[in-house]
């Protein structure tokens, strides 16, 4: 198939406050191009870093106007293939179609992953009570002789929840952050706590997650090992048993 000329596609690349990365904008030439080449029509693609819609199309007139997620820039054929069939002709095409919106939601489901990577920019490590960037950095050189690189947060607070249970901290392997819950940053909270819960998350750098017969290893003997081997670690447990309710509680 010939390649389409330069006038049957235009691109627009989500201006995230750092520029496109220049492998971006080829890629995401190659995926209009190749959209444009499977439906001999003019396409026009943004390329944005939402949330919610990962794909989305509309039929203007003169042109096919696709909007994804820029995780579908690395998208494998089949899944490019799917882009274009989802949008194809309607005619005589719905089981097509059904078909083509199956492949891209396994596609979405299997990045994941890469939508939830929260911004770096938007990681505030100073909270009302504790500050995780001195604790973090404390622990870094006590326990970790400075080699841990990660940047450290507390996660998005939602007042006035009653939960049910709680995830004190999360790691984010592939972006290198640590957020941690904000219920941990009160008063009634003793930084022993948190920083049990910050070495915790620091440590999942230090002993990464690993596949063992296909099955991912977070919590490995090695982990729990050093886990215990850490100082806090009986006292901060003893102390999360007695203060469930408080952690379940809304700080606000
Ligand atoms: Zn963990």
């Amino acid at each position: 198939m010939p390649r389409p000329a330069e006038s049957n596609r235009q691109l627009n690349l989500f201006d995230a406050r750092r520029a496109p990365r220049a492998a971006n904008v080829s890629s995401a030439r190659e995926l209009a191009d190749t959209l444009s080449d499977l439906l001999a029509e003019r396409v026009r693609l943004t390329v944005h870093d939402n949330r919610s819609t990962m794909v989305s199309f509309r039929r203007n007139p003169d042109e096919i106007h696709y909007r994804v997620h820029h995780m579908f820039l690395e998208a494998p054929n089949e899944v490019v293939t799917a882009l274009a069939a989802f949008a194809g002709p309607r005619r005589g095409a719905a089981a097509r179609r059904r078909e083509a919106g199956t492949r891209i939601d396994a596609f979405v489901k299997r990045n994941r992953a890469r939508i939830a990577m929260p911004r770096a920019d938007r990681l505030l490590a100073r909270g009302r009570v504790h500050d995780l960037q001195e604790i973090y950095d404390r622990l870094n050189g006590e326990q970790f002789g400075g080699e841990i690189e990660a940047r450290i947060g507390w996660g998005p607070a939602r007042p006035g929840k009653r939960r049910r249970t709680v995830k004190t901290g999360v790691y984010v392997q592939d972006a290198r952050i640590i957020r941690i819950h904000p219920t941990l940053d009160r008063p009634q909270v003793p930084e022993f706590y948190v920083a049990a819960v910050v070495f915790h998350e620091m440590l999942h750098q230090a002993v990464p997650a690993r596949e063992v017969n296909g099955r991912r290893i977070v919590h490995g003997a090695e982990f729990r090992r050093r886990e215990r081997a850490y100082p806090d670690h009986g006292r901060a447990r003893a102390w999360e048993h007695r203060n469930l309710a408080l952690l379940l509680s809304s700080p606000v």
